[in-house]
């Protein structure tokens, strides 16, 4: 019966991407290095944008040039802001147990500041791409095969209408090394890492 069901127990079909994502990556093994990842390295691999290509956060660091350290606490801090990521999160922290050190909680996400004007002399566009309304999940992993069509320091604007991507784009970008030019939203130009 309906009223049984404690409405609050539903998950949102609409931003429940990440736990989705999640019931489908558990349990499987690292693209690179073939160990199995943990519930919580999953969750990880969609918040960069490689729920099609998920990896253990070793792997996750050594691909995107970055800390290990550094990049799975600013990850930590990234998914405790999001409701769909935190959701997910919380399901991965019960599949997980305690076996992982937990990294510190909610910490203070670090201020940024952007400029909202691209920078003197516009950086040549080398792409351009309209994500339109996609969001969470859908758009980084996206906007990660986008990233990686361009040449190393190469420029795309983006236009993205989710209304989280003025959340979503700085966070990532900061996640994967890449550079945040300009975001007036819902259009945002970066740069690609240089290597
Ligand atoms: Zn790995």
């Amino acid at each position: 019966m309906k009223g049984m069901t404690d409405p609050t127990d539903e998950p949102d079909e609409d931003d429940s991407l990440p736990l989705r994502e999640l019931h489908r990556l558990t349990g499987g093994g690292c693209t690179d290095c073939r160990t199995n990842y943990s519930a919580r390295e999953a969750v990880f691999s969609v918040a960069l944008g490689f729920k099609d290509a998920p990896r253990c956060l070793p792997c996750l660091a050594t691909r995107l040039g970055r800390d290990r350290d550094e990049l799975g606490e600013q990850l930590v801090e990234y998914v405790h802001r999001r409701e769909c990521y935190l959701r997910a999160w919380r399901a991965a922290e019960g599949m997980d147990g305690a076996t992982e050190p937990a990294s510190r909680e909610c910490g203070v996400p670090e201020s940024t500041t952007l400029p909202v004007a691209p920078a003197p002399g516009s950086p040549d566009i080398a792409a351009t791409w309209d994500a339109g309304d996609m969001g969470c999940g859908e758009l980084v992993m996206a906007l990660r095969g986008r990233m990686n069509n361009l040449p190393a320091g190469g420029v795309i604007r983006v236009t993205a209408t989710d209304p989280a991507a003025p959340e979503d784009i700085p966070a990532w970008c900061r996640l994967t090394g890449h550079t945040l030019l300009a975001a007036d939203h819902p259009h945002y130009t970066i740069r690609r890492r240089g290597n």
